[in-house]
């Protein structure tokens, strides 16, 4: 079931995608290459996807420390999300 609109019409993709860095200081590194299988919700689109274990361990160890959202500070960082988006 889709966690977006609740709709049961979705579909399973394979996909390939280059994962880029942000920040200026990583606008010259390359990406770290995602191959995975991609559920999509042919409804409203909603896209849920797994990283495999080797990219994820990759962009773990190029994760810049200072950028990394963990614990508390990522619940903060959704629930601002959705302030916005109901005061949007
Ligand atoms: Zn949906």
């Amino acid at each position: 079931m889709c966690p977006s609109c609740r709709s049961n019409n979705q579909a399973e993709f394979a996909s390939e995608m280059v994962v880029h860095l942000s920040g200026r200081e990583n606008l010259d590194k390359p990406g770290v290459w995602v191959f995975s299988k991609l559920s999509i919700c042919l409804d409203c689109g909603f896209l849920r996807s797994k990283v495999p274990a080797s990219a994820l361990a990759q962009l773990a160890a190029s994760a810049p420390i200072g950028q990394r959202l963990v614990g508390e500070q990522a619940a903060e960082d959704v629930l601002s999300a959705e302030r916005i988006r109901r005061e949007a």
